[in-house]
């Protein structure tokens, strides 16, 4: 048996290429450097995935880890980890997905799953209580994600406690930010690892464990979790998000003058107030929906669709809201609802898919792309029904969307416009205008996998000490976001969790779960190490300071309106401040004393 508590100590790894599957132990000396999950996939991908891999190939992988708090019974401890060379940006990238998945792999017997070579047909795998096989997945492929989960189950006995990891079509065309969907509504999103997965002709992971996850300090654990759930159910954003979900940000957002409006051409969506958390709960919502041990259920169930038939669905939640909804001018539900239907049926990222949308209203409406170029579609800003056809046309690539499904980098410069595609480093924007909200600059600049606005959730502290238009202290607070957001999500738990979980109380865990002695400075110094390695790695592939960068607009064109009016971003002063408070240099590569001293 496993001399550590709180993981099964193994790893399963599969070669869709050979057709094989077996399991390796999991090295226990690296849980007490990298945690878990996100450290974890960091350092098998560092070893296993070198800089000349082209995404898109055999030799990328799929590592997917669990970390040490991950289906226990503390409190959100559902979030599973992907990390994976990604075929939208190039670089490292990685992606947590919540629900039920990453619990069901471990109750499985597996810490991880690391999937490797492309098999020459489509397969799906089948992880049964520690057994594991590849089979046939022909009659499966070409299947939307529900049509996919549906045949899948039915085939594998009709076991609702299945749980299921697929792609839909999005992913086996190739759309470079096709998602990996488990439980239909929870998404491994960022990224493109969906068109990994097609890649490797694989389209599904299916997962069932009856196994028990044994903890050091059960009835310390049993506290803890007691504790934590008490705290979590009483705290006002957990209220917040059980009765709006997240959309209980966008009247705030709007409000402060830097919600993406019509491409980032605007900071403030004078129709906000029909999209947001209220009007949302009034008009559409059905009901709530939870993760694995979960209080909080931000997670909505919905129903519109008017003109577009009718839809139920969980979600949209707020970035789609943001990124789909204004971003491209449209403030109706029904859209709004089908637009998330589409993304969400085909596979692929509602924030990415918004983004690329909007940027193709943007140059229609600016004359670089005419009716010829759409098909005759007058892709305008406001127009609920063109949005939905410019995403059907993705999904399917067909026409435009084939060009828009290459991303919003690639998109931008077919168009001959690259200064109109909002992204960094290929990755399209959250909600955020980092111009109305100066340290998500630095987040969007910083993250290893472009432009991800939970690398660093600076927003929250920034509305709450009302700095949002200042860059006083920004490197800190990035520096302090990345740290406490990397532990999260490297021992397991949702991040909605640290409103009421200190690092400290996390260290606690650690230990009860594992049996390992660890306080709060080894995990911030293992975040540390994470945070760097990441960074290697791209830096191995070329990547610097002129890498961590934003489009022109956030730097030199004023919001036109609202709070942020006339604002940009200094983004310079504030990566100085940042790469100094690291240990990095000028360039923002980390010093060989700083590596020396977290071992790397
Ligand atoms: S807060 Fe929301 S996303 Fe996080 S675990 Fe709970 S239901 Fe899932």
């Amino acid at each position: 048996m496993n001399s550590i508590t709180g993981i099964t100590g193994s790893i399963a790894r599969v070669h869709l290429g050979a057709g094989t599957a077996g399991s390796e132990p999991l090295p226990l000396d690296r849980l007490g450097t990298f945690i878990g999950g996100r450290g974890l996939g960091a350092q098998y991908l560092f070893n296993e995935v070198g800089a000349d891999t082209d995404p898109l190939s055999a030799g990328n992988k799929l590592v997917f880890m669990n970390g040490p708090l991950g289906g226990t019974l503390v409190t959100g401890s559902n979030k599973i980890n992907l990390a994976f060379k990604s075929p939208l940006t190039g670089t490292y990238s990685y992606s947590l997905c919540g629900g039920h998945w990453g619990p069901e792999l471990k109750f499985a017997g597996f810490d991880g799953l690391i999937v490797e070579g492309a098999a020459p047909a489509p397969v799906y795998l089948w992880i049964n209580d520690g057994r594991m096989e590849l089979r046939p997945a022909a009659n499966l492929w070409g299947k939307t994600i529900p049509e996919t989960e549906k045949a899948l189950r039915a085939e594998l006995g009709g076991d609702e406690r299945i749980q299921i990891a697929c792609i839909g079509p999005a992913g086996e065309m190739l759309n470079r930010y096709a998602c990996i969907t488990a439980g239909w509504y929870r998404e491994f999103g960022r990224g493109g690892c969906g068109a990994v997965m097609g890649a490797k002709k694989l389209k599904a992971i299916a997962v069932r464990g009856t196994g028990d996850i044994r903890v050091h300090d059960p009835k310390g654990m049993m506290e803890f979790a007691e504790t934590l759930y008490r705290d979590l159910k009483a705290h006002p954003k957990a209220k917040e998000r059980r009765t709006y979900g997240t959309n209980e940000m966008l009247r705030t957002v709007n409000d402060l003058g830097y919600l993406c409006t019509r491409n980032f051409t605007e900071g403030y969506f004078p129709e906000g107030t029909r999209i947001d958390g209220p009007r949302m709960r009034e008009d559409i919502v059905v009901g709530d929906a939870s993760c694995y041990a979960c209080p909080v259920a931000c997670g909505k169930r919905s129903r519109a669709g008017g003109a577009f038939g009718s839809v139920l669905l969980e979600g949209p939640e707020f970035e789609t809201i943001g990124l789909v909804g204004a971003n491209c001018g449209v403030s109706d539900w029904d859209a709004i609802v089908k637009a998330t239907q589409i993304c969400d049926e085909y596979g692929f990222d509602t924030m990415n898919a918004g983004g690329a949308v909007a940027l193709a209203m943007e140059c229609f409406g600016k004359g670089i792309i005419t009716a010829k170029d759409t098909g005759g579609l007058e892709l305008r800003f406001g127009s609920g029904p063109a949005l939905v056809e410019a995403l059907r046309m993705i999904a399917g690539r067909r026409g435009i969307g084939d060009i828009l499904a290459e991303g919003i980098k690639a998109a931008a410069e077919r168009f001959g416009a690259p200064e109109l595609g909002m992204h960094s480093k290929g990755q399209g924007f959250g909600v955020y205008d980092p111009r109305g909200c100066k340290g998500m600059a630095l987040t969007y600049a910083l993250s290893p996998k472009g432009a991800h606005h939970m690398y660093a959730t600076t927003m929250g502290p920034e509305m709450a000490a009302k700095s949002t238009l200042s860059i006083e202290g920004k490197g800190k607070l990035q520096r302090d976001q990345q740290f406490s957001m990397c532990i999260a999500d490297s021992i397991g738990v949702c991040s909605t969790l640290r409103v009421v979980l200190s690092v400290k109380a996390l260290a606690g865990a650690f230990t009860m779960a594992t049996g390992r002695p660890m306080d709060e400075q080894g995990l911030l110094t293992a975040a540390e190490r994470i945070i760097n390695l990441e960074r290697l790695y791209n830096i191995r592939l070329g990547l610097s300071r002129k890498d961590d960068t934003l489009p022109e607009r956030f730097l030199r064109e004023p919001l036109p309106d609202g709070h942020a009016k006339g604002s940009t971003v200094d983004l310079e002063s504030m990566l100085d401040d940042y790469y100094a408070l690291m240990g990095w240099d000028l360039d923002g590569i980390p010093t060989r004393e700083k590596l020396l001293e977290l071992g790397l």
